[in-house]
């Protein structure tokens, strides 16, 4: 980190009205200016990092964000009784919230980002469009929906043409998107858009833009500060996004040249002049894969963006000491022709999410955290974090930034593979599938190519993985800490020598007495019946077979019949049992229905068999707890001879 800058620091004290990653980030440059910095959290964050690294913190509120990082009111107050001079809005949140901006102003406290104006007009994508349209910034075809009824908008739709994209003008982050590729399909798409726009943003106007079919996105970071001082730090290229959410992003793009980066950035800052922009801020374009010259702004964002590391790394600059600076009034530091892009940046966003299971979001603690020191990390979460539902799944960027792209994309392949999260599914493998896909390489990308790459399914630990899950579990139990011992773990008051089965996502390995474990695992046991081991680049979850169930399959195996188990796919809450354990059922006959995340799922038989039930009406399951099977025949008579 770069020693503090002389001179007095701009403000005494700002308060960070965020959380996470760039509530951290934020934190560690006011130090570094010799800020006093303020952290706000809620009831759900009172033991998260950014509380303690704040020189003070103030509570704000209950766990839900309505309740607290959303709570203007009680931001403001915090502020005030905090003696902030300055807020610093984050992302997400109230980073883009008019009435926020003005509340802080009416408190006497500088708001540091754009003015009120900027973010109103901005915020809205029609009103965005209406206006830089007026400063020559090309757009992507396309109407307003605005007091339209659903026959007006199908004829002004043929006029634009099909495919078309359906778009909340409120919206962000992708919610309510929906592309109709043909005239048919419109008014489903327009009631389900206006649908997600009305419970997301409270305002279901509706925007329709021609579908560029297999765009880039391509954004511009400009700089602007409140003396009429605009400027660029070139271009993000945002394009490996997953249902219209970036997952990937790089500075420079590799399709953008000096001469098209010139024009790019001209029309950026002109976006920006034309709402007298101050501060940070993002204009997004289209670009067609085919024709790069050909490029279409679809909105700006009056904040710092998740991504904006890619651009540090490769300009030097910290984006939030400018911000910090240009809210108190100084005048940007450099001129455009001072700005130089130096090599290649890429950043990999890490999600709380389980991408074999449709990327569904995962919550539980972690057990193990150690970032790569070979990249720039910025992290939500610290060992002993609990990840919850509450907020954003994101907890964490790791970027990496290199003379060359190539260079770049492998040293972020090889730091992803390094970092250590145990405890909760995170996307890190799929990044990682990404990172070494040949059209990622080649730099061939448009927005659709995650939708078509799909997880590779996990691969079987090795048996060195196996021995660590093994060696810790015995351990643990040695130490009598969380590890109970049970039937089959002893052999008559004799350990059983390191004799181990284990289950996983990639399936099952059995590790012998004399298996020695992988040296550079990092091993964690959770439970009795869960170890999370990261080994050869990836984390694992192994769950441990009991002896019983270990033997029951081999029964099964030599009957040569067949026993076929059932697991929850979800933690959740049994709420019907179909059938009585002991009854045949016909293969797809229910057996159990388990409530998660507020929707049913209701398991089958597999096969024809005898069913076995393991779990009543009422009992809370975890995930991939075996709660039923079929058994044939054949094994039904092995289990009863044994
Ligand atoms: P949000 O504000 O919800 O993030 P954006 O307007 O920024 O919405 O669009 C997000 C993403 O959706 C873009 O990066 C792009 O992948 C896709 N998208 C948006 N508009 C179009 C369009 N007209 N044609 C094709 N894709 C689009």
């Amino acid at each position: 980190m770069a020693p503090p800058p002389p001179g007095t620091p701009p403000f005494d004290t700002v308060l960070v009205a965020s959380r996470g990653e760039i509530a951290r980030r934020v934190i560690r440059t006011l130090r570094r200016l010799g800020i006093r910095s303020i952290a706000v959290y809620s009831d759900a964050d009172a033991a998260e990092p950014h509380v303690r690294e704040a020189d003070a913190a103030v509570r704000i509120g209950p766990a839900p964000a309505r309740a607290s990082y959303l709570d203007a009111d009680a931001i403001v107050r915090s502020a005030r009784e905090s003696g902030a001079q300055a807020v610093h809005p984050g992302y997400g949140f109230l980073s883009e919230n008019a009435m926020f901006a003005r509340a802080c102003a009416d408190a006497g406290i500088v708001f540091i980002g754009p003015g009120v104006e900027a973010i109103d007009v901005m915020g809205d994508k029609i009103r965005a469009r209406d206006h830089v349209a007026g400063s020559g910034v090309p757009l992507v075809p396309g109407f307003s929906a605005r007091d339209l009824d659903d026959e007006d908008i199908a004829l002004r739709a043929a006029d634009v043409g099909y495919p078309l994209i359906v778009k909340p003008s409120a919206g962000g982050g992708g919610k309510g998107m929906e592309v109709v590729r043909e005239p048919g399909g419109l008014r489903a798409a327009l009631a389900s858009a206006r649908r997600v726009a009305a419970a997301a943003f409270g305002d279901d106007t509706l925007l329709l833009e021609r579908y560029i079919a297999a765009p880039r996105h391509i954004e511009v970071q400009v700089m602007a500060d409140a003396h009429g001082n605009v400027i660029h730090l070139g271009e993000r290229e945002c394009t490996l996004q997953r249902r219209h959410q970036k997952v990937i992003e790089e500075a420079p793009s590799p399709i953008v040249d000096a001469a098209l980066r010139e024009r790019l950035g001209a029309a950026a800052c002109a976006a920006a002049a034309s709402v007298g922009y101050r501060g940070a801020g993002t204009v997004e374009f289209l670009v067609s894969g085919e024709r790069p010259e050909e490029f279409f702004f679809i909105e700006m964002n009056t904040r710092l963006q998740v991504e904006h590391p890619v651009t540090e790394l490769v300009t030097g600059l910290d984006l939030v000491e400018l911000q910090v600076r240009i809210a108190a009034g100084e005048p940007l530091p450099i001129a455009q022709d001072e700005v130089a892009l130096t090599g290649w940046a890429v950043e990999a966003r890490v999600y709380a999410e389980s991408p074999e299971r449709g990327f569904l979001p995962a919550a539980g603690d972690v057990l193990a955290w150690r970032p790569s020191d070979a990249v720039r990390t910025d992290a939500a979460i610290e060992t002993g974090s609990r990840i919850g539902t509450e907020y954003d799944p994101m907890i964490a960027k790791a970027i990496a930034h290199a003379p060359d792209r190539a260079e770049a994309l492998r040293r972020l392949h090889a730091a992803l593979g390094d970092t250590v999260l145990l405890g909760v599914d995170t996307n890190i493998a799929y990044l990682r599938t990404v990172l070494s896909d040949p059209r990622v390489r080649a730099g061939e990308l448009d927005t659709g190519l995650l939708d078509r790459l799909h997880p590779t399914p996990a691969a079987p630990p090795s048996t060195g993985t196996a021995a660590a899950a093994r060696d810790a579990l015995e351990t643990t139990r040695d130490r009598g800490d969380g590890w109970r011992a049970r039937d089959g773990w002893r052999l008559g008051g004799i350990r059983a020598r390191g004799v181990a089965v284990f289950d996983s996502d990639g399936g099952t390995v059995a590790v012998a007495g004399d298996a020695v474990a992988d040296a550079d695992a990092v091993v964690v046991a959770a439970s009795d019946d869960e170890v999370w081991v990261h080994a050869d680049g990836a984390a694992v979850r192994l769950r441990p077979v009991s002896r019983r169930a270990a033997t029951l399959r081999a029964l099964a195996d030599d009957a040569g019949g067949a026993h076929a188990g059932l697991s929850a796919p979800l933690p959740g809450t049994v709420v019907a049992v179909h059938v009585g354990d002991g009854d045949r059922v016909s293969a797809g006959e229910r057996m159990l229905t388990i409530e998660a995340m507020k929707m049913e799922h209701t398991l089958t038989a597999p096969r024809a068999g005898i069913a076995r039930i393991r779990v009543a009406v009422g009992a809370t399951v975890a995930r991939d707890e075996d709660v039923a099977a079929v058994d044939d025949d054949e094994v039904e008579e092995a289990r009863h001879a044994n």
